[in-house]
Parts: structure tokens; C-alpha cells; sequence
């Protein structure tokens, strides 16, 4: 085995060139009509009103975060187990992400710590699909519902995913994507925030473009060139050249879903007899587009998660880690005193204590054994028998 298989890889084929090379080809390499064209198909994809495309998953949840209204001041809930920019983006607002742990089933916040942490200052709660698996949208409107808490969704894992019939992208007020080369789909770099609201869309869109209002009254009355701007914005815009690529790759997504849940699927069955090992599962009423396929070493086996790590790089599968919960770095410790739960290898008292002050031992207990195997559209078949057989090789 000389190649190297990555734990996620874009799936480009010759009608995504083509798409690009039209673009690149016409009079609009940004700013044009791909753009809206990639927006409207998205939002309908998700059966939403609105979607507005923006230059990165991160900048999306930086505009969601903005159109909230969240500032200084501002106190909004995030789960701990997530990429570090479900956070930032709080930070970036001048407001302060309250970090809760995970439920230990599905990866996803858990709502009743949540609630223990909502005072006066929250302002909202976002949540994360956690590898393609839903959160608990239910329990997360009921909170938000009795709290007048506004719901984001950071959907960069989910999309296709859905929550009792309903697509993700149309259950949070605002929901954001990522386009990122190891998503579900993508254009590259690119993000998008779909919601139901006008209001807050047509702020993204002032706010991905410096804050620009351009107005039919305005441009009669001082001249076609006039605009205004009120508040602080941004450059965050979607280039055409990749809203094309975009548009292409949404076309795919009813096949790409269908081969990340038959991996899924494949590998589920290939580890189910192996004891010790937790596997990602579809509970009852959630269907995943599975973004990822993180297992928990949990049994005693001859290595250790490291080693095993090593082990199946060594063999060329380039396995990764998702997540190193966010109150562990050193920048959310430094300023907010977050500190981590779990301090010996008596895990199960410490556990309890963890809970008991609200700690995050589910997210860290996760981290400890947490290994994502490779799962992205084409990966072969072969390659994914290579790959079961290497991890149990390596563990048994
Ligand atoms: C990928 C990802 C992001 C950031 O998206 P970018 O497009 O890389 O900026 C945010 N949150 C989660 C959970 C992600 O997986």
C-alpha cells in the first residue's frame, strides 16, 4: 500500500470542471448570476425561504452570530465538542460562548446542561450536527421557546441530514454550512446561512457586502452610484467561479448521501461484534448524511488510541481526531477559567464529579478514545476492506 487515503477528499468530476470553466469562460467571475442561482437551489434543497452564500462555513457563522444581534455582553451556549470556529465566532461578536458537554450517544449538545447554564445574558444557543447526526431540535425549541433564545444551527456536517422529516437547514432561525473540500459538498472555501426570516437574511446580505443598502428610492433621488451604510460589514461574498462549482456538486448530492450512509453502513456491520468499540449510530426519528465516522476505542485492546493512531498511519489511512474539546485550549482557558474535568484513570467517579459541577466529562472521556476513520465519496471498496481489516489488526 504506497498511496495515501485521506479521512475526507472532495469528489470533483469533468461536469464540475465544465461548470468553472463556463464561468471563467463569461463576463462574471463574481457577483453574478451563479451566485443567486447556487442560493436559490440550496434553499430549496433544505426547504427554506432564504440562503445567502458566503466565503467560508466561518464566515457564515459569524454573519448568523451578527444577524442575532449578539454583542458584548452577550452570553451564547455552545457545546464544547465541536471545531474550534463554532466558538470563535462568538468571540469575534465580543460576546462570551458558555461552553456544556455532549450526550454521550449522539455527540450533539445536551440540552439539559444547556439550560443550566441560561441566564439573563444568553442571548443564544447554537448547536451542532455533530458528524451529520442531528442535535436534539425538539428539546432545543422548547428551550429557546421558554428562554426567547434565539437557535443557530452550524450545520457543516449535515447537510441532507434530517430531523423527524424535516431537512436540517430549515429547523434553527438561522443555519450555516460549510462548503469546505471535506463537506458533503464543495465549492473550495465557502459557507452558506439558510433561515426562514427576512429580516435577518437581508442583514447577512448587507453584511457579506461591507454593509452596503442600495435602494430603486435612493438611486432615483441621488443618482444611479449612491448607497449607504449603517452598520459595520464585511467582504465575505461567494465568487461565481465557485457558486458554479456549487450549483454542479448540489446536482450530485442525492448519489454522494447515498454512498457516505453505505460506508457508514459497511463499516457498522464490519466492527458490530467487536466489543469496546463505539460506533456512530442513527437514533430513531434523525437521518444522517454522514459527514465523518468517529469511533470510541473504549475496550481493552493490545494498543492504545495513539498508538493506534500511529498504527494505521504507518499503513497509509490517515485517520483523524474530532474533536479536542474547546475548553482545553489555552485561549478559552486563559479567558474564561475553563478547565478540564477529568484529571485521573478512575474515570467513572471522576465522571460523576465532572457532571456534578458541571464539567465536561462526556466531551473529554470522547476526546480520550475518539478516532475518525476515512469516509468521503469515493472511496473504494476495496480501500474501506483495507481499511477495516488494518483497524482490527491494529486493535485486536
Ligand atoms: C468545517 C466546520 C466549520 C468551519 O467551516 P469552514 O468552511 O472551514 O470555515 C465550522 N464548524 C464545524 C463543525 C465544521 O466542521
Amino acid at each position: 500500500m504506497s498511496k495515501i487515503i485521506s479521512y475526507g477528499h472532495q469528489s470533483i468530476d469533468s461536469k464540475d470542471i465544465d461548470a468553472v470553466e463556463k464561468v471563467l469562460r463569461s463576463d462574471w467571475i463574481t457577483q453574478g448570476p451563479a451566485v443567486e442561482k447556487f442560493e436559490k437551489s440550496l434553499a430549496s434543497f433544505v426547504n427554506t425561504k432564504y440562503c445567502a452564500s458566503v466565503s467560508s462555513g466561518t464566515a457564515a457563522l459569524h454573519l448568523a452570530c451578527l444577524a442575532a444581534g449578539i454583542g458584548p455582553g452577550d452570553e451564547v451556549i455552545v457545546p464544547t465538542l465541536s471545531f474550534v470556529a463554532t466558538a470563535n465566532c462568538v468571540l469575534y461578536c465580543g460576546a462570551k460562548p458558555v461552553l456544556v458537554d455532549v450526550y454521550e450517544n449522539t455527540l450533539t449538545i445536551n440540552v439539559e446542561e444547556a439550560e443550566k447554564k441560561i441566564n439573563k445574558k444568553t442571548k443564544a444557543i447554537i448547536a451542532v450536527d455533530f458528524a451529520g447526526h442531528p442535535a436534539d431540535w425538539n428539546k432545543l425549541k422548547k428551550l429557546a421557546k421558554i428562554y426567547n433564545l434565539i437557535l443557530i444551527d452550524d450545520a457543516s456536517h449535515a447537510l441532507g441530514s434530517s430531523y423527524r422529516s424535516k431537512p436540517i437547514g430549515s429547523i434553527a432561525d438561522l443555519t450555516t454550512f460549510s462548503f469546505h473540500p471535506v463537506k458533503t459538498i464543495t465549492t473550495g472555501e465557502g459557507g452558506a446561512i439558510t433561515t426562514n426570516n427576512k429580516k435577518l437574511h437581508e442583514r447577512i446580505s448587507r453584511l457579506r457586502h461591507h454593509g452596503i443598502i442600495k435602494s430603486e428610492k435612493s438611486s432615483q433621488q441621488y443618482g444611479e452610484w449612491y448607497y449607504q451604510i449603517d452598520e459595520l460589514g464585511y467582504n465575505f461574498r461567494l465568487t461565481d467561479i465557485q457558486a458554479a462549482l456549487g450549483l454542479s456538486q448540489l446536482k450530485k448530492i442525492g448519489g454522494f448521501i447515498k454512498q457516505r450512509r453505505a460506508l457508514w453502513q459497511k463499516y457498522s456491520s464490519a466492527f458490530k461484534n467487536t466489543t469496546g468499540l463505539e460506533l456512530p449510530i442513527e437514533q430513531k426519528g434523525y437521518y444522517c448524511a454522514w459527514h465523518i465516522y468517529p469511533i470510541r476505542i473504549e475496550g481493552n485492546y493490545k494498543r492504545s488510541r495513539k498508538q493506534v493512531f500511529d498504527f494505521l498511519k504507518k499503513a497509509g489511512i490517515n485517520v483523524q481526531v474530532h474533536y479536542i474539546p474547546i475548553h482545553l485550549f489555552n485561549l478559552y482557558k486563559n479567558k474564561f477559567g475553563y478547565k478540564q474535568s477529568l484529571r485521573s484513570s478512575s474515570f467513572d467517579e471522576l465522571r460523576t464529579a465532572g457532571l456534578k459541577t458541571g464539567g465536561f466529562p462526556v466531551a473529554e472521556t470522547y476526546y480520550k478514545n475518539a478516532l475518525t476513520l476515512p469516509l468521503f465519496v469515493g472511496l473504494k471498496g476495496k480501500d474501506q476492506d483495507y481499511i477495516i481489516r488494518k483497524v482490527k489488526e491494529a486493535l485486536i
